[in-house]
């Protein structure tokens, strides 16, 4: 293409399906979608042409577009997103709409392994009477973590280490979340997730392990936590109640996601 490409050319000959362009597009030049459906004779100067050359190069490559623009709606909010970080996932939105529900006013609420912080932010978004506290064991999550709870005007406190590790012995919390590593090693999707952090997706035991470590932990808290929710794979409900029973949490439930898939399993007090 030569310097006077314009938008509906650019769109027409890139191979990418169209919403993907359409978002690349925006990125580069601020320009709508709707605008470039409407203006697609606007030109594109040097520069939006060479980096939406290259962005295109990584989307055909693989690259998830939310690591290419840097950014991922959850819960109808923009977090920032980078290879350190999982991708929010629209599953994990039914998890934060329960909790929103459930949550007696006043607790304090827990988010393990918060990655990009999409869970403990979107909760405390919508629950500014509760305390909301987040670790993740990479400090780089922690950053963009900080990042988005900052953007988006959300207070939480952030802090680096292994799940309950990262704070004081003696804090106790009311509501224990987490959506951790839990795809098996040997899940044939694992390898279509290449490009999100490996540590963040698996275990790589048997895809229960950071439950195990979790609720281990949780038991030497100084007062059990009234609530505790978390996320696990289609498949893995059963197993997810079976280890929450063996840890003294009896008659949990599981909730499915927007797919119809088991997607959480919440345990609760008789508050
Ligand atoms: N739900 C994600 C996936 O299947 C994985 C999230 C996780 O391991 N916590 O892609």
């Amino acid at each position: 293409m030569n310097n006077s490409t314009s938008i509906g050319q650019w769109l027409s000959h890139c191979n990418l399906p169209r919403i993907d362009a359409a978002v690349l597009v925006t990125h580069v030049t601020g320009i709508s979608s709707v605008a470039q459906f409407t203006h697609p004779e606007k030109t594109l100067l040097d520069e939006q042409l060479s980096e939406l050359d290259s962005l295109k190069q990584r989307r055909l490559a693989g690259e998830p577009l939310a690591y290419i623009i840097g950014e991922q709606e959850f819960f109808s909010l923009p977090f920032r997103v980078n290879p350190h970080v999982l991708i929010p996932r629209p599953d994990t939105e039914c998890l934060v709409e329960w909790l929103i529900d459930h949550i007696p006013t006043g607790c304090s609420l827990v988010d393990l392994g918060t990655g990009s912080g999409c869970i403990a932010i979107s909760v405390a978004s919508k629950r500014s009477d509760l305390s909301v506290f987040a670790s993740d064991i990479d400090p780089e999550a922690i950053k963009i973590a900080q990042l988005n709870a900052d953007l988006l005007k959300v207070k939480v406190s952030f802090s680096v280490g292994s799940w309950l590790q990262a704070f004081p012995k003696d804090k106790t919390f009311d509501v224990v979340v987490s959506n951790p590593p839990y795809i098996r090693p040997d899940d044939e999707h694992l390898p279509n997730l290449r490009f999100e952090p490996i540590g963040a997706l698996s275990d790589g035991i048997d895809g229960l392990e950071c439950y195990r470590q979790i609720l281990k932990q949780v038991s030497s808290l100084p007062h059990r936590p009234d609530i505790l929710a978390f996320e696990h794979g289609w498949d893995q409900a059963q197993d997810v109640q079976i280890l929450l029973e063996e840890y003294g949490f009896e008659h949990s439930t599981t909730h499915k996601d927007y797919g119809g898939n088991n997607r959480f399993t919440s345990w609760t007090s008789d508050l």
